[in-house]
């Protein structure tokens, strides 16, 4: 085992699917010093229980990489303990729990440090202790300072900061008509061909409210958080990536970066959308197909739910 100065550092993708985080994730993980896991919060049960592939194509549960990190982190994978983080997880990884966490990481904060519920204090300690397991052991594996979990959910991150693990947030937004466009698409899932879900254009309009206000609440509490736009990190790859590992202190050597491409290595990411097997030559252009595929009325749909946070994010209410 090699000898690692810093202890753990997590870098936590959020924001809304479809927004482009599986491929920020792959960028990231080409980075000196990280390593991207893919939407850890899925793992337990596509990886553990449902034997998934990995990105690296091996099923999880034959994933050199996974069986390490399970042995260092609890002593080899078992249904049991998949169980018991999911049950955990039904119980304080929560979007409507967000108050109460933001209420309990305030305290925190604020050094009041009293936990109103000993039950919350303990299942949410038990669940985030999973998570603080194995990304130390991915770490140690990888030999990497820098963990990339890309779970998007901002329940999530509640639970990781406010059980006091060292999250640092990435915040990725994405034109809410384009993400609102991508989830009414047919599209299946390539590790077993199941379609993915669809959302209708007022579901996706909720979804990425409640997610972006969360991620936006979750910075006035203290946590640190970068945000980053979908649309700046295609237009310009290199100078979001470089600002991007300035804020994550990793240093930007950015050779896997060419004209308008990336050239991605093997991840073993243990979910996340296609692009996680990708490996070799990837195009990064960003994909504007619903400025002419979405129907005008589902446009103004999206617009009337959410403008006031496109606004906030540069997203011009009139299409050029
Ligand atoms: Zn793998």
């Amino acid at each position: 085992m090699s000898v690692r100065p810093q202890p753990t550092r997590v870098v936590f993708l959020g924001g809304l699917g479809r927004s482009g985080t599986t491929l920020l994730e792959r960028l990231l993980g080409e980075l000196p010093g990280c390593v991207a896991l893919g939407e850890v919060v899925h793992l337990w049960a596509r990886g553990v229980l449902a034997d998934e592939a990995c990105g690296c194509g091996e099923p999880f549960g034959a994933c050199p990489f996974w069986l390490k990190v399970g042995d260092r982190a609890f002593g080899g994978w078992s249904a049991e303990r998949a169980e018991r983080v999911l049950e955990l997880r039904r119980r304080v990884d929560r979007t409507r729990r967000i108050p109460g966490l933001a209420r309990l990481l305030a305290e925190e904060r604020a050094g009041a440090g009293a936990w109103r519920s000993p039950t919350v204090t303990e299942e949410l300690g038990e669940y985030a202790t999973a998570y603080r397991r194995l990304y130390e052991a991915a770490a140690e594996v990888a030999d990497s300072p820098l963990v990339v979990d890309s779970s998007k959910h901002a329940s999530l991150a509640f639970c990781l900061a406010a059980a006091g693990v060292d999250v640092h947030v990435v915040h990725v937004v994405r034109d809410p008509r384009a993400v609102a466009h991508s989830w009414r698409r047919r599209v299946a899932r390539p590790e077993d061909g199941t379609p993915m879900t669809i959302w209708s254009p007022a579901r996706t309009s909720m979804h990425w409210l409640t997610q972006n206000l969360g991620l936006e609440l979750l910075a006035r509490e203290g946590v640190p958080v970068t945000r980053i736009r979908y649309e700046d990190l295609l237009g310009s790859p290199a100078r979001t990536l470089r600002r991007l590992a300035a804020g994550l202190g990793v240093r930007p050597s950015l050779g896997f970066l060419g004209d308008g491409e990336a050239e991605l290595s093997v991840a073993h990411t243990a979910s996340g959308n296609p692009v996680r097997f990708t490996v070799g030559r990837i195009g990064l252009t960003r994909d504007d197909g619903w400025r002419t595929g979405a129907p005008p009325r589902q446009r103004s749909l999206v617009t009337a739910l959410t403008w006031p946070l496109m606004l906030k994010y540069d997203y011009p209410w009139r299409l050029s």
